[in-house]
């Protein structure tokens, strides 16, 4: 008897393929089509959820049914509602699905060229593409990577192995007491840098939190300072973080004020434009990322500014020489480490070994539809993010954190009552924001700033229109009113 069972031959069946394949092409394209037939995120508490899932499997498991990814779509977030204005992820253009089909089924683990030839050469392409629209300078490159929080550690550990090159670094000796290093950041950088700092067991002096100003960007005049301090204390500042922009507000460091500093005590430079990078595409936004093409690296993702489905992120390198220093051991079977410029074996320079096609989506993005669709689409969820603004500075009660310089805007209600103190404002906003995720019409996040409560939208959908927004903000005023009022017949906002 033949041990390719029947079991084996059904989950490989080209007609099972083809049958759910079709089934779910027509229902997606029908949801696209209605997406008001949809509530934004449809609300239910994690233990509710566990249980439907667990249930689900128990009585339908087994049954050789398709998934059901209908299920799934019902109970998850609909990044494509105009109403949706939350986490910084953007809707991705939906064609680009189709090339993580082609990459799913062919599952090429791109961590050696020959196993994923044309997605290393399109990395390539993609990259060259992104330097030169980025305006980096001749010699710059880089690679793909999944996500920003692994960008970001690849290229703090790039800046370590350029600050100790060969036998004498940390890589080959361990941390010890001889080498303290640490890096300046914002204290406003988004939570990624400090894990990374921690990972790489620089410790919690290793990483020095300058403080920001009023409108949340790195207090340059403070750098000097900060630097000194850590030298006093024993460290080796090894380099600089610019945020770009910060996660809960979207500001900008001064890039070029950074660059100066980097350059006079030798640090690297190292740019998180996660959310932001994108922006230097754009005529108009370009001015917030002056002096971008002097950092060593810079971190950006495709799926927040650039309508690719996550993850998808670029680390560039000003010299891409430094993306062969990174990591240095060998690995016989797969590797050599030892030549540089071997760009196509991308295992070398990347943290992950098997790694998605992750260029074939931004290919197909450039492919079908050329940057100058980035460009407008990143000057309309700039400009609705001026659009909300105005709305929200013209009404009374409510008060906007600072101007925003992209598409990130951060608000509260501010019912103008003498009574009101500090953390009833706070919990006030924050039950509004409980209640309106509750009612998932729309999507709305949360941040805290200096320490109080802010509501936070994300405008990441070219086609939410300022209808949408002023409905969010008449959403908020009535809920707002009501709990206010409520608080003061019954007390209860603490
Ligand atoms: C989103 C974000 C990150 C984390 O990126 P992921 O792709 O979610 O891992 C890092 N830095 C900044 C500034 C971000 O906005």
């Amino acid at each position: 008897m033949s041990t390719i069972t029947p079991l084996l031959r059904k989950a490989y069946s080209s007609e099972r393929f083809q049958e759910q394949g079709q089934a779910l092409l027509a229902y997606l394209g029908t949801y696209l089509s209605d997406l008001d037939a949809h509530s934004t995120n449809p609300f239910a508490e994690p233990q509710q959820e566990l249980q439907f899932w667990e249930q689900l499997l128990k009585n339908e498991g087994g049954q050789g049914k398709a998934a059901p990814l209908d299920q799934v779509l019902e109970r998850t977030v609909h990044v494509h509602q105009p109403k949706y204005m939350g986490h910084q992820i953007s809707p991705p253009v939906p064609t680009l699905a189709f090339a993580d089909q082609l990459s799913a089924v062919l599952n090429a683990g791109m961590g050696v060229y020959e196993m994923g030839r044309a997605g290393s050469a399109l990395e390539q392409v993609v990259i060259n593409e992104f330097c030169g629209l980025l305006g980096l300078s001749v010699g710059a490159g880089g690679f793909l990577t999944h996500g920003g929080t692994l960008a970001n550690l690849t290229a703090l550990l790039a800046a370590r192995a350029s600050r100790w090159p060969g036998e004498t670094e940390v890589w080959e000796t361990g941390q010890t007491d001889a080498i303290k290093p640490c890096l300046l950041v914002n204290e406003q950088a988004h939570y990624c840098i400090d894990r990374a700092v921690r990972i790489m067991g620089w410790g919690a002096g290793g990483i020095r939190k300058v403080p920001s100003d009023d409108q949340y960007r790195i207090r340059t005049d403070l750098i000097e300072a900060t630097l000194a301090e850590a030298k006093a204390e024993g460290y080796s500042p090894v380099l600089l973080v610019g945020s770009a922009c910060t996660t809960s507000t979207g500001s900008f460091d001064d890039l070029q004020a950074l660059a100066k500093v980097a350059e006079k005590h030798q640090l690297w430079l190292h740019v998180d434009g996660a959310h932001g990078a994108p922006l230097a595409m754009s005529a108009q936004h370009r001015h917030l990322l002056a002096g971008l093409e002097q950092a060593d690296s810079i971190a950006m993702d495709f799926h927040k500014m650039c309508c690719v489905p996550a993850l998808t992120t670029a680390l560039f390198f000003r010299d891409v020489k430094d993306s062969y220093r990174t990591f240095h051991q060998q690995a016989d079977y797969l590797l050599n480490f030892d030549t540089e410029d071997e760009w196509y074996n991308l295992g070398r320079r990347t943290f992950e070994c098997t790694k998605q096609m992750l260029s074939l989506r931004v290919f197909s993005l450039l492919f079908q539809h050329g940057p100058q669709f980035l460009r407008d689409y990143l000057n309309r969820v700039c400009a609705l993010g001026q659009t909300m603004a105005d709305q929200i500075s013209s009404r009374p009660d409510f008060e906007l954190a600072i101007r925003p310089d992209c598409n990130i805007i951060c608000f509260r209600y501010t019912p103008k009552l003498p009574q009101m103190t500090a953390p009833q404002l706070d919990h006030l906003n924050q039950l509004i924001r409980e209640q309106i995720v509750q009612e998932a019409e729309f999507y709305l996040v949360n941040t805290r700033l200096r320490g109080r409560y802010y509501l936070r939208c994300t405008l990441s959908n070219a086609f939410t229109e300022d209808h949408h927004i002023s409905a969010l903000l008449d959403k908020v005023a009535s809920i707002g009113n009501t709990m206010q009022s409520l608080n003061t017949s019954l007390g209860r906002l603490r």
